[in-house]
């Protein structure tokens, strides 16, 4: 077994992201094919007996089953239990039925909960792993980019009330996380734009050598080169991984800087009707957003807003939310925790890869630019 680890390790065009957490760290591990490899990464772990796989009706089909067949030949116990797939297993509900099956299969400090999909089985999965006999253990498979570049990393977990996204949750991190570029294959265009819009807030916000991969490149990530995008997709997870070690759970701001776009995001996804637009979607609109704000404020210049509305135009990503609603978006806006007595705050630009957190800005002004 560790033969076969050994033999991963030394692969060619593997890339490896440390994230160090105080006395804790784990590792994100990124290539194409390395899915095949999971089982020795999780009994590198030691005293894994038992996996409890949790995935989505899609992905069992495609990846899921095959996991389960190969963590079997590495003498694993294996339970799967497939979620419908969509936001609404993000639920409460949901949670319960897995607490009750966990319970029934005898998940205990030997197993380990794994997920593989996209952000909802992941955030659903770390968050029963999270809450289950006060945290068992939990390790990432992540299969869309957005899960690959965000929900992945960090240790958020959780899910949705009726009145509200991401409202009862948890900070659990996993014990690692193994992304494979090859299971991008399958993603559908529109999710694979929306991933799309979340590596671009990277590099727009906090890494121009990142925005500067992407405009050379929109060919070759728009056919899905697997080592641009283990490349790609490393870089995105560092830029995480470096802001998550200085403010893991949220304390110092820091972490806000991840939510470059969002309050525009934020504001559409909601107007759009949950579901309608895809959250990744509407950071793309909100970052050529955030990037008018700036240049209203002084702190770009047109080339700026051009470079941005440039770039998610060759990418396929819109450049507007069409049929915006001024005063509807700044009442949103206005209700939103980063809201301070009538004044609205932004995550803005002062040139590509860097970005502050700006308070005081009032509403009027972002009408403006709506
Ligand atoms: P998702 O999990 O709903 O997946 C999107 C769709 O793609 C689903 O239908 C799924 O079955 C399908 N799919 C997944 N992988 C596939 C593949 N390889 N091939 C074919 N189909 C595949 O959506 P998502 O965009 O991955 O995640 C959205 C969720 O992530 C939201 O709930 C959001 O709140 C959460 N999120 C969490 C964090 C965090 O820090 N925890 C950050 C960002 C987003």
């Amino acid at each position: 077994m560790q033969h076969e680890r050994n033999r991963y390790l030394e692969q060619p065009g593997l890339l490896k992201v440390q994230v160090a957490l105080g006395d804790r760290s784990y590792c994100i591990e990124i290539g194409a094919g390395n899915v095949g490899f999971l089982g020795p990464f999780l009994i590198s772990f030691g005293d894994v007996g038992h996996v409890v796989l949790l995935t989505d009706g899609n992905i069992a089909p495609l990846y899921a089953e095959n996991i389960a067949e190969h963590l079997a030949q590495n003498d694993l116990t294996i339970d799967m239990i497939v979620l419908e797939p969509g936001e609404e297993s993000k639920s409460i509900a949901a949670a319960e039925c897995l607490w009750e099956r966990l319970l029934e299969i005898g998940t205990d400090r030997q197993s380990v909960v794994l997920a593989v999909g996209g952000g909802v089985v992941g955030d659903l999965a770390g968050f029963v792993a999270a809450t289950f006999a006060r945290g068992v253990r939990f390790f990432q498979v992540p299969t869309t980019l957005l899960a690959q570049v965000d929900s992945s990393v960090g240790g958020k977990v959780g899910v949705n009330l009726t009145g509200g996204k991401n409202m009862i949750g948890a900070f659990h991190q996993p014990l690692g996380v193994l992304i494979d570029t090859q299971t991008l294959d399958t993603l559908d265009d529109t999710q694979y734009l929306a991933g799309l819009g979340e590596v671009v807030k990277y590099g727009v916000s906090l890494d121009a050598s990142l925005f500067e991969l992407i405009e050379s490149n929109v060919e070759l990530l728009l056919r899905r080169d697997h080592r641009l995008l283990t490349d790609m997709i490393a870089r995105c997870c560092r830029i995480k991984a470096d802001i998550v070690e200085q403010d893991e759970r949220e304390t110092t701001g820091l972490r806000a800087k991840l939510n470059y776009g969002h309050t525009f995001a934020h504001a559409y996804e909601t107007l759009a009707g949950y579901g309608t637009l895809l959250h990744g979607t509407a950071v793309a609109i909100g970052l050529v957003d955030a990037a008018k704000l700036a240049r209203e404020l002084g702190r770009v210049d047109d080339a700026f807003v051009n470079r941005q509305i440039e770039l998610n135009q060759r990418l396929g990503l819109p450049v507007r939310f069409d049929g915006v609603d001024s005063d509807q978006v700044i009442d949103l806006m206005l209700r939103d925790k980063k809201a301070v007595r009538g004044t609205l705050r932004f995550v803005l630009p002062s040139k590509i890869g860097q970005c502050e957190l700006v308070g005081d800005i009032s509403p009027d002004v972002v009408k403006r630019i709506l």
